[in-house]
Parts: structure tokens; sequence; C-alpha cells
């Protein structure tokens, strides 16, 4: 209630829920053919997330290994409805509860110093499992919005995509975590990932296609990542027209920048 209160209200950032997710991801999927296959998975894999979040919340359990019995229905998941890559991946290397515990307990310690988390597949698989955990922890000790930072300050980890938002005399950004779904606002004319702060340095490139969607991009180190428009429209979920317009991903790559960080899909 208080939070569709706020978002009619306008006022600063507000999360979507994994129902927003859900319910935009079905729309999107209509409004978007060349995203379908995308969009659905993703959907489904939403889908998933839900009950975990909800039993985190109502347990009230912050165990990072209250993931694992969800392994056998991930697994059985993209199986069925995703990417071969992956669905080979999941029958080949994780199979047994040890190896699933070994890639869980990889994102608590340094996930590139193991084998399985370090790899983009392994990385998927905890992802799906991960995020609704770190978001649940998240949302028990709200981070310190007023950070500077280019990283996440409550996880660490870097954003996904940007938020715009209209507020006073001009939008401004808000950068969204790609694991735990926490919002930190940052300058909107500076590259989070090098710093670079001259204007004709930091182009932004929009489609028509897109209206509300951009690309922020870097010529200084190359990166960019995706910015959603609140502004233009206030209807969108950042995470799920992030997905939406992967077009936008494969013009910028095309041009020779590369995504700040991947989506939970690996794009
Ligand atoms: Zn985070
Ligand atoms: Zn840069």
């Amino acid at each position: 209630m208080v939070c569709a209160r706020l978002r009619r209200s306008g006022l600063g950032a507000v999360k979507a829920s994994l129902d927003d997710r859900i319910a935009r991801a079905a729309e999107l999927a209509v409004a978007y053919p060349a995203a379908r296959d995308l969009l659905t998975f993703y959907r489904e894999l939403a889908l998933l997330q839900k009950p975990i979040a909800e039993e985190l919340r109502s347990r009230e359990t912050t165990d990072i290994l209250a993931l694992l019995p969800y392994f056998p229905v991930l697994l059985k998941l993209v199986q069925r409805a995703g990417p071969p890559v992956l669905a080979e991946f999941g029958a080949k290397a994780l199979q047994s509860p040890d190896t699933q515990t070994q890639l869980l307990l990889a994102f608590q310690e340094d996930p590139d110093r193991n084998v399985l988390a370090s790899s983009d597949e392994g990385r998927f698989y905890a992802r799906v499992l991960l995020q609704p955990w770190a978001e649940y922890l998240a949302s028990r000790e709200p981070a310190d919005q007023t950070t500077t930072e280019p990283v996440c300050p409550f996880c660490g980890a870097r954003p996904v995509v940007g938020v715009l938002r209209g507020e006073g005399d001009g939008a401004k950004r808000w950068l969204l975590c790609s694991m735990c779904a926490t919002e930190w606002q940052f300058r909107r004319v500076v590259c989070p990932n090098c710093g670079e702060e001259d204007k004709d340095r930091i182009p932004v490139y929009t489609a028509s296609e897109f209206d509300h969607v951009r690309v922020d991009a870097c010529d200084r180190c190359k990166t960019y990542i995706k910015s959603v428009d609140l502004t233009r429209d206030g209807h969108a979920v950042p995470v799920v027209d992030e997905l939406a317009t992967v077009a936008l991903n494969i013009w910028a790559e095309n041009q020779g920048y590369l995504k700040l960080e991947p989506n939970l899909l690996g794009l």
C-alpha cells in the first residue's frame, strides 16, 4: 500500500517488486517481439525468485544455504526453457548438492577464485538464487544512500542499469545494483567506470524505437551503461526494460563499447 502510494506520488526512488517485474516482462514480451524469448525466460526466472524471496522473509533467515533446495527446480527450468549452453552446464557441473553449495558459498568469499563461480554460466545460476537473498539482506539494513561511489553501497556489486527520475529543476540519476537491487544516487554527467567528467567524452545515444532507454557511453574507458528514463515512461521497470532493449547492447558493442555489467541473462 505504502509503496503504491509513493509510486503514484512520484517521490524519490521506489523499487519495483518482483510482481512488477513479472508483469512488465509479460507486457514487453508482446510489445517487443525481437526480445520475446529473452523476456519469457526472464519472467520464468523471476517467478522462481518470488517464492525464494517470500520464504526468506517469512523465516527471517539470512542463511545462504536456505537457497540450496531451489537448485533442482532452477536446473529443471533451464533444461526446459533456457539456452542450450546454460542447460548443458547445469547438467554437467551442477548436479551434486556439494557443487551447488560450493557455488553459493563462493559468492560470500571471492567468486573470482572459484572455477564454477567465475564462469559466465556459474554466475548465471548463482545470481538467479542470490538476487532475492541479497535483496532481502539489503531490505533489513538499507545502505547509506549518500555514497558517491559507482559501486553498490550495500553489497559492492556494479550497477546493471541507470534510472532517471524527474525531480526539481532536472532529472536525477540513480544506479541500480546488479545483485541486491539497491538504488543509489549518482551524478549524471560522470562515467561510472572511470570517472570521466568531460561532457564531450561521455556521449549519450538514443534510438527512435526506444524513446525511454538510452546508452550512456564513455570514450575514455570505452564502457557503457543503459539508463531508463522514468520521466518518459513512468510504467517502465528498469531491470526489465533494460533486458527488452537488447538491440541497444548490440549497437553499442558494435561501436566498440563494453557493457559495464552484464544483466542476469549475461547480456
Ligand atoms: Zn548491491
Ligand atoms: Zn569511462
